[in-house]
């Protein structure tokens, strides 16, 4: 019951700036990984599904924003290999849907919100255990899918890079939210080429301890071959500038790539400012995840 994987080629950028600095740019396509699981979602979700399969579960429940890339792929998910799915939701309802949770409902997905408060003590006992009452058993996935077996599916993403790429003289690179995937990046490599990871977040420090921590929960000792940009966030989560909608605009013209503005387009404007900046030397190779999550887009008008 493995997820089909379509193909993800690496694309590569070919920015006048890239040629200026003698740095090669290349985009790893996981948005083209499935239809509707998209990008880096389909990495994290993978063992989880075979978990929960293996453990006779019928049901995955899961946390999320109302514009939640991970709960848009759970609901495409549990409909695509046999789950029952229950997105809890931060916030209150507001109808109509927005197209995110739409696409949750009309995929199968059963929507449950949390006043905001609530919402932070989601991992307490008492709140895990009202919503068994109420919901009956379930396989439970963190929010934004991050646990080991995220972490061991992202692993694969590095493992084809590894056959993909010539030398180890290279940086990936990724959005991060909860750290999840940097973390499968890194324990994937194997202490080869380098990670960075570009925060979505401000104020997002503490996506250092929580890289450790899922690294060790993965049984991964830290290579210390990664670090994290902390400064291109927009503002914060899902805050934007108009210069970062121009950024996604011209990118999209330039190189047919299209972007979205809450993880992909900020790791690029980032990389594009680093690679300015000098941050990387001449012969070196960047590859950009392109996580996916293009779902998105529709709730910035795009
Ligand atoms: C969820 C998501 C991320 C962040 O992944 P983490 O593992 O939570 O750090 C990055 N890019 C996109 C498009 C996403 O949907």
């Amino acid at each position: 019951m493995t997820p089909e994987a379509a193909p993800t080629p690496l694309q590569p950028v070919n920015a006048s700036l890239c040629e200026q600095h003698g740095v090669r740019l290349l985009v790893k396509r996981l948005d083209l990984v499935h239809p509707s699981i998209s990008g880096n979602k389909w990495y994290k979700l993978k063992y989880n599904l075979i978990e929960a399969e293996r453990s006779g579960y019928k049901t995955l429940l899961s946390f999320g924003g109302a514009y939640s890339n991970h709960i848009h792929a759970l609901a495409a998910a549990g409909e695509a290999y046999g789950f029952n799915t229950i997105g809890v939701i931060r916030g209150e309802e507001h109808s109509p849907l927005n197209p995110t949770l739409q696409f949750a409902v009309d995929h199968g997905m059963r929507l449950h919100y949390l006043s905001r408060s609530d919402y932070r003590d989601k991992n307490d006992a008492n709140v895990l255990a009202s919503l068994r009452e109420r919901f009956g058993d379930f396989y439970l996935i963190p929010e934004g899918g991050s646990n080991a077996l995220a972490v061991k599916g992202c692993a694969e993403i590095s493992h084809d890079l590894l056959h993909e790429l010539d030398s180890d003289d290279f940086t990936v690179a990724g959005a991060c939210g909860t750290g999840g995937t940097l973390a499968g990046l890194i324990a994937g490599l194997q202490g080869r080429g380098r990670v960075l990871g570009v925060a979505a977040l401000k104020g997002a420090d503490f996506l250092y301890d929580d890289v450790r921590a899922l690294l060790n929960q993965a049984n991964v000792a830290d290579p210390g071959n990664w670090r994290i940009e902390l400064d291109y966030h927009c503002g914060g989560y899902a805050k934007t500038t108009p210069e970062l909608f121009e950024f996604i605009e011209g990118f999209e013209r330039d190189y047919g790539i299209v972007l979205e503005p809450v993880y992909t387009g900020k790791l690029m404007r980032a990389l594009f400012d680093l690679i300015a900046k000098g941050a990387f030397s001449p012969g070196h190779t960047i590859v950009a995840l392109h996580s996916g999550g293009l779902q998105g887009r529709a709730g910035f008008g795009l």
